[in-house]
Formats: C-alpha cells, structure tokens, sequence
C-alpha cells in the first residue's frame, strides 16, 4: 500500500469509527464525512502530489551583487511539533495539522481533546496502526496533561481553542522561544444587505449557524441588517430551519446538541436578556437547545460579550452598511465575517474597511474547504495559517540560502576597508 493510499484508507477508517463522535457529540455518519473526513482525505491526496514541490529549492529574485550566485529558499523540518486540538470538529482540527506537520518532515505528538473522550480514544487507537507511533505518538488526557506538554520544549506548537488558553499556551511556549500557530475562534458578523436575495442569504445563513449545533469556530455568531428587513429575515430563519430539521429539530438526526451541560448553561444564560423570536425550547438532561433566534438584540446584552459558539443567532439593526462596518471594527477581529449583497461594491468596502482571519460573500463556512486559502485568525482570533501549502510552510523553516563562489574577487573591493569615497561611487 503506498504512502497515500494508507493515509486516504486511515481517513476512511476515522469516518467508519466516527460513531465514537456520534457518542461524543451527537454527530450523524453522513455528517461526520461532509465536514471532517472527506476534507482531511482531499488535504492527503493534496500533499502526497504537491510535496516534491513543496520540499524543492524556491530560487529567488537576485539583487546586482549576487547576479552570478545560486540564491534560493530551502524549506527544512522545525523538528517536533506539538498539536493540542479542540472538541467541536474533532478529526478535522487535529489530523489536518498532523498532515502538515507530516509533509513538513516533523515528528509530532498529538494531543486530542479530552472534551470528545471516545473520539481521543479512537484517535489513540486507530493512528498508530496506520503511522510510526514513535514519530506520532498519541498523548490522550485533559488540562493537566496538556500542561504537562506545554512544559516540554518543542520546535513548534499548533493549537486550536479558545484564546483565553490560547494565551497560556503563549506563555508556556515563550519560555522555550518556541514559534506557535493559534487557530482561536471570536465573533464572526454577518452583515445582510437590504437589497439581496433574502431567502438565499438565509438558507446559508441557517446552514452555517446551526451545524454542529453551531458549534463550529466560523460560524456567524450574530447578523447586522437594517430595520426594515428584519423581519423577512425571521421569516426565511424560520422556513430554512423547517427545511432542514423538520418542525421538531430534537428529533432530527442532523440536528446536533450542546457538547455538554457547562456549555449548555454558559449558552442558555445568553438568552436571558434578550427577545426570543424563533425557537428557544431547551432539554437541560439532553443537552438540547433548539435553533433560536433573537431579535432587536443590543449591543450591551448577554450575548453580544463573547463568542456563542452554540445555537443562538441574534439580530442586531443597523443603519446600512457604514455602521455595520464601524460596529465591526469596535469588536475584536473576528475569525471570519460574513457579506450578503448583490453589490460587487458593497461586498469590495466590507472587505476593504475591515479585517478578519478570512472573509467570503454571499455564502457561509465553504471557505474552510478551499485548500489553496489560508485559515487562520488574526489579532484575537489567532495567529499563524494553514491548510495546503499554508500548513507545510507554516511548519517548516523557510532557509534563506546564498551560495557563492570563490571567484570574481574585485567585485567585493568595494564593501571592504578602508572605506573610501572612491570605492564607495566609483
Ligand atoms: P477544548 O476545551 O477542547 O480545549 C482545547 C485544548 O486545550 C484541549 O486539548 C485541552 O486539553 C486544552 N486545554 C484546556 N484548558 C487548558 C488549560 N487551562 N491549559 C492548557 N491546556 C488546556 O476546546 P475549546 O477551547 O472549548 O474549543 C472551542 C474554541 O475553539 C472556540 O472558541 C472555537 O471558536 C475555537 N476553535 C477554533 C478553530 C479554528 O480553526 N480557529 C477550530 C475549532 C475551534
């Protein structure tokens, strides 16, 4: 079996054995494949073919004094990497840095989230009967074994969660000088514009809010329309969500719930202060919350303080697209933003006048998908990028390399003492 073949047949493996994230998060099967497996099978089958490209010298553009000389970037392994993954999409945010890190030439210990217990288990199981489990060992636990590895010294550490750990994780590896990537979550806008295809816009919208129980880093944690349209906007929330989880989301199989009973009570408690216009229904033993929407939300309410990172969409009025970019910009920058308009213009100002790890229009998440894009945050919502290309350099040392040779002498008189006058304009 070739390199890529066991890597795709491991993929694969992950998927059939994915009942253990059913177990841990209430995923169906089909589920698990769309949003994690099938995208880490493209991110394999993407750097086996890419890689001798990848490794292979970059020559450079060459300035006039090294116009004769061999002048390229060499990328090398950083040595080993650390890989602390999260809960919510937990294959994905852990193998796709292990696919990196292995194209890169690292070794790498992997730390699944204790959060998805029988999901860290297969995970323990399944990866050393498919990789050397020397280079890859699998190190399962909760905080304090996660600690314990941010002790050590490592060459690089990847970590993906919320960035209050984030920032212990930066102060951990600071000690070391060790490089990190913080793949972080925040507030994602989306900003719906009057004069769009509204019940397009909502269907997406519905999807990206409410899959995985809208548990998912980019999802669009609060929409920003004006007055005018709010209500059509309920109105088209509302028959999507009928669409796609029946009148009773708690009996859909694609409906997910709340990962467990602490982020149930942090994501009730949101509601509290706050209009209810569309769901609201809860089932504390069960997890359940069903899809809600709030409208006529403020700016000062429960749930505008932090990231929902559940399935609460509140709508905040807005005057047009100029206070939507300026309440934007008084948040922290998000993880993604959102752009609903027919208007080429108004989506180009958006991006132009704002700043998020990663910005699509007119739909919602698929940018995750598209390998070639790089995915990460900035400022608050992390640092560092990868998938594709993105996570081999990210987990590589880009070598700046100059070779000379041991001729054409007269060349360098210049740049040697005494400094003359002479020398220096002649
Ligand atoms: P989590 O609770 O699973 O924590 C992630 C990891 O951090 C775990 O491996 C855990 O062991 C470790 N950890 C937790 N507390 C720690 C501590 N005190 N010290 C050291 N390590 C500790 O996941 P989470 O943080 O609840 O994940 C949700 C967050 O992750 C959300 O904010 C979401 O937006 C973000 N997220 C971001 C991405 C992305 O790609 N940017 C992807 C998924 C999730």
């Amino acid at each position: 079996m070739s390199r890529e073949q066991k890597a795709v047949e491991c993929a694969r493996k992950a998927f059939l054995t994915g009942r253990s994230k059913q177990t841990d998060r209430h995923s169906s099967e089909a589920g698990t494949q769309l949003y994690e497996t099938l995208g880490l099978e493209g991110e394999i089958v993407l750097a086996v073919k890419k890689l001798a490209e990848w490794v292979a010298p970059r020559p450079v553009e060459k300035n006039l004094l090294t116009i004769s000389d061999t002048v390229y970037i060499q990328p090398e392994p950083l040595g080993v990497v650390l890989i602390i993954g999260a809960w919510n999409y937990p294959w994905a945010v852990t193998i796709q840095p292990l696919i990196g890190a292995i194209a890169a030439g690292n070794a790498a210990v992997v730390k699944p989230s204790e959060v998805c217990v029988h999901t860290a288990k297969v995970m323990e199981d399944l990866l050393p009967a498919y990789i050397d489990k020397e280079l890859y060992p699998v190190v399962t636990g909760g905080v304090s074994e996660t600690q314990e590895l941010l002790r050590q010294r490592f060459d690089h550490v990847f970590y993906t969660g919320n960035s209050m750990v984030g920032k212990l994780v930066m102060e951990a590896a600071a000690k070391h000088l060790t490089p990190i990537t913080l793949e972080l979550g925040g507030k994602s806008p989306c900003y719906i514009d009057k004069n769009c295809d509204i019940p397009i816009a909502c269907r997406r919208v519905t999807w990206g809010k409410y899959s995985n129980c809208g548990q998912t880093c980019i999802a669009p944690d609060y929409i920003l329309c004006e007055p005018s349209i709010q209500d059509r906007v309920l109105e088209e929330i509302k028959k999507s969500i009928k669409a796609f989880y029946t009148e009773d989301p708690k009996t859909c199989p694609d409906y997910g719930r709340i990962i467990n009973q602490r982020h149930f009570k942090r994501i009730m408690a949101m509601t509290e202060d706050s209009t209810i216009a569309i769901g609201g229904d809860s089932d504390e033993s069960t997890c359940y919350i069903a899809p809600t929407v709030l409208k006529d939300v403020q700016v000062n309410s429960k749930v505008m303080q932090e990231e929902i990172f559940g399935p609460l969409l509140p709508i905040l009025t807005v005057s047009g697209v100029d206070e939507a970019i300026n309440f934007i910009n008084k948040g922290e920058k998000p993880l993604a933003l959102y752009i609903f308009s027919p208007d080429d213009k108004v989506i180009k100002k958006v991006i132009a006048e704002t700043s998020s790890g990663g910005v699509l229009a007119n739909d919602c998440l698929v940018h995750y998908s598209v390998s070639a894009l790089p995915f990460g945050g900035v400022g608050n919502s992390g640092m560092g990028s990868y998938h594709g290309k993105f996570s081999f350099d990210n987990l590589s040392h880009l070598r700046g390399c100059l070779i000379k040779q041991l001729k054409m002498e007269g060349v360098n008189d210049m740049r040697y003492p005494p400094h003359t006058a002479k020398k220096l304009f002649w």
